[in-house]
């Protein structure tokens, strides 16, 4: 039997699916994210799936941990590095830029969305291929943007009903005050390396900054500790975080601040920003993001500011799970059409057709002639009526229908009309 790469889903209709991965309550993430997009103007972009890998390198950072260990790169037939998107921010820059966006709109606000790659240790809530929705706004460089960004998620996470969440910030700086902080953590880290993990020691070579991001245990005692990033700041960067604290504060959006907030990617500056969620174990960050300043003139545009977030759609499902909060879009048919009469298969299928046309969900049995199979499988469907085709109240000019929720039985005359009439003037008297 072939199998599904490791760390990869099938997502498959509630019926035959569990848990995070039943299709409807993708669909309903879905249709909340283009509510929230259309309420904030931003609007989709789409890049493709995979790019040349220097787009990646270039943009996430060759020093990140998706560049040196998480990337699926692979040479194509003319010999060519590509790779498959391990996020979003690096190609809409590469297209932002190709496209010349900066010359057509002061500021470009893009929603984005589809599935990433990243070869990670599968666990609940990480996966080699999941899917991010994100938005990006770029051309801003006022703290307002920041708030917007922050807050469009806020929004979003609370009409889908979670509760149990933390939004989290930080400011990382720019390169300037950065370089003063990482100076300050080469000296406190210097003579404590030896009882910190491998991984930690690995990155005071490499990437300084992201030892603040270690989980191990062993090493808590040291992070918790060390000098806060804050005090570093210039005053401009500092004046920059208060603006987006000033902003929350305006908006109502609670926040605490975490000086070992750093986050995954390179690019960020200034603002570093997260929205936790306490239930699903060690995956616990939802929705991650940032500003990026330098982002657009490292990859070879101009000097663009930018601000911008993402989440994991499957690891917002398990959040919404575990809070019991989200329930599935309704897919479900109103009619079922039952065949009493085998003669009858060609006007059950005239029938179907002219439902389907008129816009009203219908479906039927599998070609089953018995009838109680039939209604088993109507009642399985979610159908809302089961409509019977064939047999003697059909052959006295009349439709009997099943309620399938209530079971009662309801028989309209078509006489002085046709069935598709009564049939759809059925569907619009009913509540649904
Ligand atoms: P983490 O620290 O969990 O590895 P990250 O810093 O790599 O996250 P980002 O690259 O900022 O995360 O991605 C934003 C969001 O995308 C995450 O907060 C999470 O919801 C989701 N995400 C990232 N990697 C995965 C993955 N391998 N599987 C499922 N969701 C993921
Ligand atoms: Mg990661």
């Amino acid at each position: 039997m072939q199998k599904k790469i490791k760390g990869t889903n099938d997502i498959l209709p509630g019926f035959l699916g569990e848990g995070v991965f039943v299709s409807e309550f993708w669909q309903k993430i879905e249709e909340e994210i283009l509510n929230i997009a259309g309420l904030y103007s931003y609007r989709e972009i789409r890049t493709p799936i995979f790019e040349n890998t220097e787009v990646f390198v270039k943009g996430i950072g060759d020093t990140s941990d998706i560049v040196t260990k998480e990337m699926y790169t692979f040479s194509d037939r003319g010999d060519r590095s590509m790779t498959l998107r391990p996020e979003g921010t690096a190609s809409i820059v590469r297209s932002y830029i190709e496209n010349s966006i900066m010359k057509k709109e002061p500021i470009s606000r893009f929603f984005y969305g589809g599935p990433m790659f990243r070869a990670e240790r599968p666990q609940k809530g990480r996966y080699r291929q999941f899917h991010q929705f994100g938005v990006e706004c770029i051309g801003g460089d006022s703290a307002k943007y920041d708030i917007e960004v922050i807050s469009l998620f806020w929004i979003l996470l609370s009409r889908l009903g979670l509760k149990d969440m933390e939004l989290v910030i930080n400011s990382v700086g720019n390169t300037q005050s950065r370089a003063v902080y990482l100076d300050k953590l080469k000296i406190y880290f210097k003579d404590k390396l030896d009882g910190m993990c491998k991984e930690c020691k690995d990155r005071y070579e490499k990437n300084i900054l992201r030892m603040l991001d270690c989980k191990v245990d062993g090493c808590q005692d040291i992070l918790n500790a060390v000098p806060s990033i804050i005090d570093s700041l210039s005053q401009e960067s500092k004046d920059f975080f208060n603006g987006v604290k000033d902003g929350l504060e305006n908006l109502g959006i609670p926040y605490i601040i975490s000086n070992r907030l750093v986050r995954g990617l390179d690019y960020y500056t200034e603002t570093a920003f997260e929205i936790i969620h306490g239930g699903i174990g060690a995956q616990s960050t939802i929705v991650g993001g940032g500003r990026y300043n330098d982002l657009i003139l490292q990859s070879g545009g101009n000097s663009v500011p930018a601000v911008g977030a993402a989440f994991g759609i499957e690891r917002l499902l398990l959040a919404l799970l575990d809070e019991g909060v989200i329930s599935p879009v309704d897919n479900e048919p109103f009619y079922f059409i039952v065949l009493l009469d085998k003669e009858m298969e060609a006007d059950a299928q005239k029938i179907l057709y002219d439902l389907r046309l008129e816009g009203i969900p219908s479906t039927e049995s599998d070609g089953s002639r018995n009838m109680a199979k039939q209604l088993k499988l109507a009642d399985k469907s979610g159908a809302r009526f089961a409509v019977f085709i064939g047999g003697d109240e059909w052959t006295a000019s009349s439709v009997m229908l099943k309620d399938l929720k209530t079971s009662k039985q309801n028989e309209i005359s078509f006489k002085d009309s046709d069935p598709l009439s009564v049939l759809t003037s059925f569907f619009k008297e009913t509540d649904k």
